[in-house]
């Protein structure tokens, strides 16, 4: 059997999976919404059983694989397997041994990693960062986290490193998720945006957002919800993205002016969704804050898509 490998993107809302050749090119997929309730333990079977179909997609037993690798958001710790914290999976905040449990279920060698530590790997490997040498992974979704990569290695600090969402972009500013103040995730995060909107609509503000939200099915407000109140014109919707590209802009900038990569790869939810039409307006807001703004870096989006998170994780595997 060739050198094929598994990789799990394991998201708060899906579990994609694919099994890929030794180049990376996708032989198989699947994708399985993430449990709402239950534990750990519900989730870790559900990946199994994703990466199980992705498998028989590819033509091959999991137990034949040379290794699966995870992307997992919370605390993953890459050397025990050992995930903690992932509060937007249920009954997780706790640890759980997902590494080990995969590798029983699945018979063959599990490695883990962060979520957007290795979807930014991914690029930097084989999509939009394989260019460059340096960049900085700005993965704009529910969450704003980020990746990077400096002189071709990973760097991930003492295993936090990357949390640009966390970044304070205002002092004593607006509430973030993680407690905070002033974070950049409090004004760019798709949670915070929602719960800003919600604050908004409740004073009275006129937004067509929620009505959209219902009209789809949908128990909040996703990025394409997003993207059709902004087609239509909604000024509420507008106002919201502006302020997040503002905020994006004024941390991307501080965090470039730091580390002077070469490139800033934007992705996640938001990113995809938006990157592309808001890409000068934030290359403009950037410009404002970076200290040397006559050779900022190169800036793309994402290249690997929906599948680049499960992608960059099967790299977890050694070759
Ligand atoms: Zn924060």
């Amino acid at each position: 059997m060739a050198d094929l490998r598994g990789g799990i993107d394991l998201g708060g809302t899906k579990i994609q999976t694919v099994v890929v050749d030794s180049g990376g090119k996708v032989l198989g997929a699947a994708r399985r919404p993430t449990p709402t309730s239950g534990g750990p333990a519900d989730v870790a079977e559900a990946m199994t059983g994703a990466l199980l179909e992705a498998a028989t997609a590819a033509g091959v037993k999991p137990g034949e694989l040379s290794g699966v690798g995870v992307g997992s958001p919370g605390d993953a710790d890459g050397k025990t397997g050992v995930v903690a914290g992932a509060r937007n999976l249920p009954g997780w905040d706790g640890s759980f041994p997902l590494g080990e449990t995969l590798a029983k279920s699945l018979g063959t060698g599990v490695r883990i990693g962060n979520d957007v530590q290795v979807a930014v790997e991914g690029e930097y490997h084989l999509g939009a960062g394989r260019r460059y040498n340096s960049l900085l992974g700005v993965w704009w979704g529910t969450g704003v986290g980020g990746g990077i990569v400096l002189d071709g290695k990973p760097w991930l600090g003492r295993g936090a490193a990357g949390e640009i969402g966390h970044m304070v972009v205002v002092r004593g500013g607006a509430k973030c998720p993680c407690g905070r103040r002033g974070c950049m995730e409090a004004y760019a995060g798709r949670a915070a945006m929602e719960a800003e909107a919600r604050r908004q609509h409740d004073e009275g503000a006129r937004t067509d957002l929620f009505k959209l939200m219902h009209k789809h099915g949908k128990d909040r407000l996703t990025s394409g919800i997003w993207s059709r109140a902004i087609e239509r014109g909604d000024q509420l919707a507008e106002s919201l993205i502006d302020r997040a590209i503002e905020a994006l802009g004024t941390g991307v900038a501080s965090a470039v002016n730091l580390l002077d990569p070469e490139a800033v790869i934007v992705g996640g939810g938001l990113g995809d969704r938006f990157g592309q039409r808001y890409m000068e307006a934030l290359k403009s807001e950037m410009s404002q804050h970076l200290f040397v703004d006559d050779d900022p870096p190169k800036m793309s989006i994402a290249e690997l898509g929906d599948l680049g998170g499960a992608i960059g994780a099967s790299l977890l595997v050694a070759s």
